[in-house]
């Protein structure tokens, strides 16, 4: 499909191109031919009268006159073939411009389409593995005989398991397909943004037995409420899965007058991310290596793709800082009020 369009993209560019040249060799031509055209039919008329009425013109004046046209009738000819080289030129010269910049024109979108069919593949692939799971548990139950009510429990308990996964991958799903251009923003204290999304993970700290320790000031953020409480809430899960037991976890904010924005740090003293990750991190179902973490992690590299869209709709900026074994820290700049 991109073959036929590069074609067609580079036939359009050239075609313009050509339009544009030979219009401008014609008008060319015109202009430059217009006085020797006057030329040619004076020595034309001189030559065809006599050169006094009843006195034919001595021989050296015509014949002076015959290599003025003939001068004429070659600095024509010698006009239209240069413009016709021209042309030419323009031809091969355009056609290779021309798909130089069709290429260019397109690559954009073609790479954009394949980060498309490498999300729904991805996606695809996620939805799938809960599902077939869920079957073959389904079938294998089916099929048995004996099936008491404990195993049926345990059935339906392991199925709805797999459904919260799939709850919380549609929902992630959804949120970066949301197509907002905009968002209503409005004054928000950190502080209250903050307590919002510890709020939504305290449960995950206290099974980890993870403390936060907060150092924020009256800060205060131009951002949509509800959108801050996600990003935050991503990164603070983030910090918590991917930190060991009975470790702290460090939120600060701080003011940077000069730029007009607001920092809010997360740190945790986790795992860390390799350096070779990090490039990555923030790409959708990107998942670094988990086998330094004993634990099975869940997730779908999904977070982190959120919470950089969240930035980008605020125009912030995300940092990360990260070293293997010692911990990260995310750093989210937002415009203060
Ligand atoms: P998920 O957590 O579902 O895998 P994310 O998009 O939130 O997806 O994160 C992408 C990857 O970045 C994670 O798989 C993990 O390897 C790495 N990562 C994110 N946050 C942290 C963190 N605080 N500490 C260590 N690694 C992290």
């Amino acid at each position: 499909m991109f073959k036929t369009a590069l074609q067609r993209l580079t036939l359009w560019y050239l075609c313009i191109i050509m339009l544009l040249s030979v219009g401008f060799s014609i008008s060319l031509y015109n202009v430059s031919t217009r006085e020797l055209n006057d030329s040619q039919k004076q020595l034309e008329s001189l030559l065809e009268q006599s050169f006094f009425p009843g006195m034919r013109a001595p021989n050296n004046f015509q014949e002076f006159n015959r290599v003025r046209l003939q001068q004429i009738v070659d600095s024509r000819n010698k006009i239209k073939w240069n413009l016709i080289s021209y042309n030419i030129v323009i031809v091969l010269a355009g056609a290779a411009a021309s798909y130089f910049l069709a290429k260019r024109t397109l690559e954009p979108i073609e790479s954009n389409l394949e980060a498309q069919a490498r999300f729904t593949s991805d996606a695809s692939h996620e939805l799938r593995t809960p599902l077939t799971a869920m079957k073959s548990e389904i079938e294998v139950a089916l099929r048995s005989d004996e099936l008491s009510i404990k195993d049926a429990k345990n059935l339906l308990t392991s199925n709805l398991e797999e459904i919260d996964k799939l709850e919380s991958l549609s929902a992630g799903l959804l949120k970066l397909a949301q197509n907002d251009k905009t968002l209503p923003v409005e004054p928000c204290p950190i502080n209250e943004i903050i307590e919002e999304a510890q709020g939504r993970v305290e449960s995950a700290a206290k099974l980890k037995q993870i403390s936060f320790q907060i150092k924020t000031d009256d800060e205060v953020v131009m951002g949509e409420r509800w959108s801050l409480v996600e990003l935050f809430s991503l990164l603070l899960d983030n910090a918590i899965k991917y930190s060991p037991k009975q470790t702290k976890i460090l939120i600060a904010a701080e003011t940077k007058p000069r730029t007009k924005q607001v920092g809010i740090s997360i740190q945790d003293h986790g795992y860390g991310i390799a350096a070779t990750d990090i490039p990555h991190i923030f790409d959708r179902f990107y998942r670094a290596d988990r086998s330094r973490s004993k634990e099975v992690i869940p997730g779908y590299g999904l977070g982190l793709s959120i919470a950089k869209k969240i930035v980008d709709l605020h125009h912030g900026r995300i940092e990360v800082h990260s070293q293997l074994g010692k911990g990260s820290k995310f750093t989210i700049w937002l415009p203060v009020v």
